[in-house]
């Protein structure tokens, strides 16, 4: 018996006025043939030396052994499921409705009513697919108002956004796996994909970088990278690069521009789509530490301005650069030649 709180209130065991306890005890039950053992909550009279249930512990110790019942049967417990429904911001009726049940399965969920395997199935389904459930609710739009709707559509999307991005992170660590215990090509740095966005956004939110196209951009992270290797002896992100005919390009560079965070426009010239950096209005630099934004600040009053044939130019002139095969990952032990410091 664990004594969880004491009040002087009227004993409904005795009759009498005195300090009653609030208690936990253990208790065991047979539920639908399982044996279950949960914790419930009692008030307690020392007079009578007898247990009483008040009013609104009936329902919590209910829950309880059913949520004991559900663990031990591997199926969400009330609280689970209460998290998933809250997860997508919506209503217990409107979330029953979406999904084709009686408008009081969810609430019956949440309480005292245990779910059927196949129920529960759909509910970790619900949980692990915001896609699916978009277009759940997409063909059940007409179950709510436009406007309850529209709120709930709004923070779906941000689910299904998020796990795009998740699974986007994913793909790249994966690329990076091989080449994780290689100091020389990661610069002594793990892969740290907030900073990538990190820097990505700095360059772009500058008045001092313009025309912040691919190419450039490839450069400038590892200008970036090299020039914070040779001021502490470490890269800043973890990214790997290549030896390309343009110069230095990371690997996994095509998937880095989509994380979320980096936006750009797409402008068509002759020769096909380019991509422009430009400033994310939502993103603050807090995750750069001085010394990043040093490095980042000296990269930018060199080559800030430079055009893409001039900062290709420059690239080209790097012994870190010269001393690669075309194709080959780059070596930071060549950033103590860096033309910047
Ligand atoms: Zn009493």
């Amino acid at each position: 018996m664990k004594i969880i709180k004491k009040s002087k209130k009227l004993c409904l065991c005795c009759m009498e006025e005195h300090e009653v306890k609030t208690v936990i005890v253990k208790e065991h039950t047979l539920f639908k043939d399982q044996e279950v053992e949960y914790e419930a909550m009692y008030e307690y009279c020392e007079y009578a030396d007898e247990f009483i249930t008040a009013e609104d512990m009936i329902r919590e110790n209910d829950i309880a052994m059913k949520d004991a019942y559900r663990r031990r049967m591997g199926l969400l417990t009330s609280e689970e499921i209460i998290a998933i429904r809250k997860k997508y911001g919506v209503s217990q009726v409107d979330l029953a409705r979406f999904l084709g049940w009686g408008e009081k399965t969810i609430t019956r969920y949440e309480g005292h009513q245990v779910q059927d395997f196949a129920h529960d199935s759909i509910l970790r389904k619900l949980d692990s697919d915001p896609q699916w459930y978009l277009d759940m609710v997409r063909a059940n739009r007409k179950e709510t108002s436009l406007t309850i709707y529209k709120k709930y559509y709004e923070l779906i999307v941000d689910l299904v956004e998020k796990q795009a991005d998740n699974y986007l992170k994913q793909a790249i660590t994966a690329k990076y796996v091989k080449l994780s215990g290689n100091e020389e090509l990661c610069g002594n740095a793990t892969l740290n994909l907030e900073k990538v966005v990190a820097v990505v956004n700095y360059y772009a939110s500058s008045k001092n970088v313009t025309s912040l196209f691919k190419v450039k951009l490839m450069k400038l992270l590892w200008y970036a990278d090299a020039l914070f290797y040779k001021r502490f002896g470490h890269a800043m992100t973890g990214l790997v690069y290549q030896a390309l005919p343009m110069g230095a390009v990371p690997v996994a560079h095509e998937s880095l521009i989509q994380l979320s965070g980096i936006c750009y426009e797409e402008i068509e010239f002759e020769e096909g789509t380019g991509y422009k950096f430009i400033e994310n209005t939502e993103w603050t630099d807090e995750i750069l530490t001085r010394e990043e934004k040093a490095v980042l600040d000296t990269v930018i009053s060199v080559c800030g301005k430079d055009s893409k044939a001039q900062i290709v130019n420059r690239m080209h002139m790097e012994r870190a650069y010269t001393e690669t095969k075309r194709g080959e990952m780059i070596g930071f032990s060549h950033a103590k030649a860096l033309s910047i410091s």
